[in-house]
């Protein structure tokens, strides 16, 4: 054992000194549409078998783009182009990097549907301009960027479609709370993780009248209250609420409710918001109480007794099979002498 010291130490000491940071998340941006659900994140999310395709050939101005929340030192992109049966392979036009994403000058160009090029310098983007030339709709298969520190690829590709929003003026906060939903999705995703799962890849979120409550998920549709928004525009994580419930999907009839809406609380404002949970009252506060409260309670039981909870939880509720004896399995106590338990720590 001991002569594998060294080869240890080495092993540990390498990735720290070349990893250089947290990854840096990316944007998939189109001024084109997407062919059903060939979705934009397909272009960046590490698998040749899947790809972004455009809805219409691109014209002279067209491009996609893949832009990252901060520069990275780039050392090598190569975007690979062209479905499965080769359709949408580009041969003409350009791969483009910017420092600032704003500005952005030729990389390389097009050619058997390839671009390659090695920067070796800070960019805060890069995109494919097809040009004029292109023959018909795109389709990107895989950006490969080899950069510092690296990019997060999107492990759980989605995309939120805006659809019908019956207040023309609140589209664009339809837009933004669509693109802060795609955002969260690996978060979301992580948090509710089980083998053999795989979520929804296309949401649909829509913003009408005559909605009575703020909003409300059904399979992968997302409906919002154009009232609600228009009142209440800071209220985007009611939204990351709603994808969380597309994503538990879960069938079983036997799921308490206070336990499937503290699931989604829990994801919104454990995870997600946690600066926006607000107060509770101690005297009045149940674990059963749903919602952000019972958000806390799965928190607590979380932290303190099994760090994998929520997961066994969201495990079962998926499955059907959602027992209280849950909570004895992960904590040797029930659920109500674990809410007791919780309440007296709140009223220290
Ligand atoms: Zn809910």
């Amino acid at each position: 054992m001991h002569r594998l010291a060294p080869l240890l130490s080495w092993i540990i000491i390498l990735p720290a000194s070349a990893s250089g940071g947290d990854p840096v998340a990316a944007v998939v941006d189109s001024t084109l549409g997407t062919a059903g659900d060939r979705i934009r994140q397909y272009a960046f999310d590490g698998d040749d078998a899947t790809s972004y395709a455009t809805s219409a050939t691109p014209g002279e101005n067209d491009s996609v783009s893949l832009v990252f929340d901060e520069p990275v030192l780039v050392k090598s992109v190569e975007v690979r182009t062209g479905g499965p049966d080769g359709a949408g392979r580009l041969d003409v036009g350009s791969l483009e990097g910017s420092s600032d994403g704003k500005s952005f000058e030729r990389l390389a160009g097009f050619g058997d549907g390839l671009a390659k090029a090695e920067p070796g310098r800070a960019l805060r983007a890069i995109r494919v301009l097809p040009g004029k030339d292109a023959k018909g709709p795109l389709a990107v298969r895989e950006i490969v960027v080899d950069s510092e520190p690296a990019l997060k690829r999107f492990a759980y590709p989605v995309e939120v479609v805006v659809d019908e929003v019956d207040a023309p003026a609140m589209r664009g906060w339809a837009e933004n709370a669509a693109k802060a939903c795609e955002r969260s999705y690996g978060l979301i995703n992580e948090a509710l993780r089980s083998d053999g799962f795989r979520a929804a890849r296309v949401i649909r979120l829509s913003l009408k009248d005559g909605i009575d409550v703020p909003a409300f998920a059904s399979g992968n549709r997302i409906t919002g209250s154009v009232k609600w928004f228009q009142d209440h525009p800071d209220d985007v994580g009611a939204m990351i609420h709603e994808t969380t419930h597309v994503v538990q999907r879960y069938r079983g009839r036997g799921n308490p409710g206070w336990l499937v809406e503290g699931v989604a609380d829990y994801v919104r404002f454990i995870l997600y918001e946690p600066q926006n949970i607000g107060g509770l009252n101690p005297r009045t506060a149940r674990y059963d109480q749903s919602y952000r409260v019972t958000a806390r309670f799965l928190d607590y039981i979380n932290r303190k007794y099994d760090k994998e909870f929520v997961l066994k939880l969201n495990r079962a509720m998926r499955r059907g099979d959602y027992s209280d004896d849950l909570f004895k399995e992960s904590t040797g106590k029930s659920k109500a002498e674990l809410g007791e338990e919780w309440r007296a720590t709140l009223q220290k």
